[in-house]
């Protein structure tokens, strides 16, 4: 005996939105998620004075249009991300103010030595199919080699390798010797080639939703109604001819087909009966996360703006690796965002908070002055020690994992379906990505449900 339709595990965008297509289609559902919040790796803390806080994943940018389109479903508007000013970048122990996306007045070598590599990253990319990077023609071959090793081969240049270094395995959140070259290309060709990766001026993601991505749960939140379980950590999924049993901290839910959306570097807590595919099984222990902080700071006014600087500064090696302009559309209070990534946060896991505090303001103040030192509120999240992300920002996969496992992405286990944004062919590691993954998982489960009854 079923009680429902599906079940659907973790409440992030790929879960809500999974949930969410399921129940606009008219299926009995229940989402089951861990936390006593919904958003996972989003997370939007509103403040008395009408801002807000995006703790975790806050923006978008062109070609997601499956946030777009969830956007506009609810009336959720964006607003373009501040960009006026100069940015900052401290390499090789040079520091560079400049507009665009690099700064020009690096050595012509160091340039030249990005354009070259940039390049070659785009013609790689191109041979890379989404929808199975494993298939590319040279997938063995950049499978076996980690992205600090490409990169002995390929700069020649120590700024132009320090920047590249930091600024691919900062999003990874690893160190550059942890990633595959493979899925660092796989990665940059989901989203379009390492333009959109890498932050090139008109490509990246660039602009925010008003009310933060909270303003986007609560509308989802608030048409799924009782479907949400909160505080209800799923402990066991077992399968049998009719369905899944799934059990959490205290309930048991009897369903036809289960989807699960938790972060994949975590997946392997949940005990499967019967155990899984060895594949998938396997896939669980190869895809870790890293490390990041991401803090706000609270200022009475955006005095960087002030000061002719965009907000926008990247700092490897340091106590605050980026900052980036975080106010809200109305530009006041000022907010400015750290993030520290990889080696450096988890150097910044080993000290006190105190002690934490002051290395950051310090760094920021470095570049922005001594009012940085003083913010009227300093917000900080450590996502490395969050139980129920297993990490942030995204699971990677190590050298020989992605050839080898890779297939199992995707592929359901019997009435177990997976989604998550490590599951998305597209926009892999996006808030975008997520929500297309619930959209597939829940095209996905009904397709399933068909056939077997058919
Ligand atoms: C600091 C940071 C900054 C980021 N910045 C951006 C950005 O600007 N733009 C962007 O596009 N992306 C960004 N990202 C990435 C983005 O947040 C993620 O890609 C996206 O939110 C993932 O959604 P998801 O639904 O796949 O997973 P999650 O959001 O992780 O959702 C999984 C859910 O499963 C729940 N769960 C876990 N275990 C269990 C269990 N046993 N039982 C029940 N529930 C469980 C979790 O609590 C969680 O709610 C950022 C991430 C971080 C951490």
């Amino acid at each position: 005996m079923v009680d429902l339709d599906y079940c659907v595990v973790g409440a992030g965008f790929a879960g809500l939105t999974a949930a969410l297509r399921l129940k606009q289609a008219g299926h009995s559902v229940t989402l089951l998620e861990a936390r006593d919040r919904i958003g996972g790796r989003t997370f939007t803390v509103n403040r008395d004075d009408g801002t807000w806080i995006d703790r975790g994943g806050a923006w978008i940018g062109p070609g997601q249009d499956r946030i777009d389109a969830l956007m506009e479903e609810f009336g959720i508007p964006s607003y373009k991300q501040y960009v006026d000013g100069d940015a900052m970048m401290f390499i090789d122990g040079k520091t560079y103010r400049y507009h665009g996306t690099i700064p020009m007045s690096m050595s012509p070598f160091a340039v030249a030595n990005l354009g070259v590599v940039f390049l070659e990253l785009t013609r790689m990319c191109k041979s890379i199919p989404p929808e199975a990077p494993w298939t590319a023609p040279k997938a063995h071959k950049w499978d076996q080699v980690t992205w600090a090793k490409w990169l002995d081969g390929n700069t020649l240049s120590t700024p132009a390798r320090q920047l590249l270094e930091s600024a691919v395995s900062g999003l990874y959140t690893s160190a550059a010797s942890e990633l595959s070259l493979l899925f660092c290309l796989y990665q940059m060709a989901a989203a379009g080639g390492p333009s959109f990766v890498l932050g090139v001026k008109d490509a990246a993601e660039d602009a925010r939703p008003v009310g933060g991505m909270g303003a986007i749960h609560r509308a989802v939140a608030a048409e799924l109604g009782d479907v949400v379980q909160l505080s209800q950590p799923v402990r066991s999924i077992a399968q049998d001819a009719e369905g899944v049993t799934v059990r959490s901290e205290d309930r048991v839910v009897r369903a036809r087909r289960a989807i699960v959306t938790v972060p994949i570097a975590i997946a392997s807590h949940i005990l499967y009966e019967p155990m899984l595919p060895v594949d998938r099984s396997f896939l669980h222990q190869r895809m870790p996360s890293g490390a990041v902080f991401k803090i706000a700071m609270v200022f009475d006014e955006p005095f960087w703006r002030a000061d002719g600087l965009s907000g926008q500064s990247f700092a490897p090696g340091s106590a605050a690796n980026l900052t980036i302009d975080s106010c809200t559309d109305t530009g006041s209070p000022g907010i400015l965002t750290a993030i520290t990534e990889g080696l450096e946060a988890r150097e910044l896991c080993k000290l006190s908070d105190a002690d934490r505090r002051k290395a950051v303001l310090a760094a920021v103040a470095e570049r922005f002055g001594d009012k940085a030192l003083s913010p009227l509120d300093y917000i900080e999240h450590n996502w490395t020690v969050e139980r129920y992300s297993g990490g942030g920002m995204i699971a990677h996969t190590p050298p020989g994992v992605l050839t080898e496992y890779g297939p199992a992405l995707r592929r359901p286990c019997g009435r177990i379906h997976w989604a998550g944004t490590e599951s998305s062919a597209l926009m892999y590691g996006f808030i975008d990505g997520a929500v297309r993954s619930g959209e597939r998982a829940a095209a996905e489960v009904v397709e399933h449900e068909a056939m077997a009854t058919s």
